[in-house]
């Protein structure tokens, strides 16, 4: 059975330099009937979890470490036995909202996470954050780009751990040399495709 993905939208807030915001986050869920992914852990692990439904949850990836992508990861973990994977560049940024709590293996530039057959290939994106990763699924067409890359551009870079210049460095190399119509699925909000937002950024 070929690997699907599922969509929820939670609802809760960012908070960072001493500031909260009110967001929409996209949770992704990558598998098949028996088995599956989740790409990010924002908010609300039920609402996740009735995503994952009975399957076997293998992992929690984290695009980053800011609040809103993994405040309940602790919690899912906990529910489901997953491990939490996240990029060590971002242990500043997870200190802030779990400073007593670890994640469980590392992802690394190029790791491939297999799950229901098909391959999840980490890209390491710093820029937005200095662990930031997006996840490019061939088989699926796709990329999951976290707060990396959003309809209309690049991911926000004007608080602590972010650097504008290196964001687009990301973007522009590892991002767009994706094939053009590879549909992106983003942190917030709704999808693009690389070649339209290649082509507005220039
Ligand atoms: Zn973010």
């Amino acid at each position: 059975m070929a690997a699907r993905i599922d969509h929820a939208v939670t609802s809760g807030t960012f908070s960072l330099d001493g500031q909260t915001f009110d967001v929409d986050n996209n949770v992704w869920v990558v598998g098949d009937d028996d088995e599956c992914v989740v790409i990010d852990a924002p908010h609300d692990a039920d609402a996740i979890r009735a995503v994952v439904g009975d399957r076997r949850l293998k992992a929690i990836l984290c695009t980053h470490a800011h609040d809103d992508h993994v405040r309940v990861a602790p919690a899912l973990r906990e529910a489901t036995g997953a491990p939490i994977l996240l990029h060590p560049d971002d242990k500043p940024v997870w200190e802030l909202t779990h400073p007593d709590l670890l994640w469980d293996a590392d992802l690394t530039d190029g790791q491939q996470v297999e799950v229901a057959g098909t391959t999840l290939t980490v890209l390491h994106t710093p820029g937005h954050a200095p662990g930031a990763v997006c996840f490019h699924a061939p088989d699926l067409g796709c990329v999951f780009t976290g707060d990396t890359l959003f309809q209309g551009g690049p991911g926000a870079t004007g608080r602590s751990f972010s650097d504008e210049d290196l964001i687009k460095q990301s973007i522009r190399a590892r991002l767009f040399a994706l094939p053009a119509d590879t549909v992106v699925h983003t942190g917030h909000g709704d999808d693009t495709t690389i070649g339209a937002e290649a082509a507005a950024l220039g």
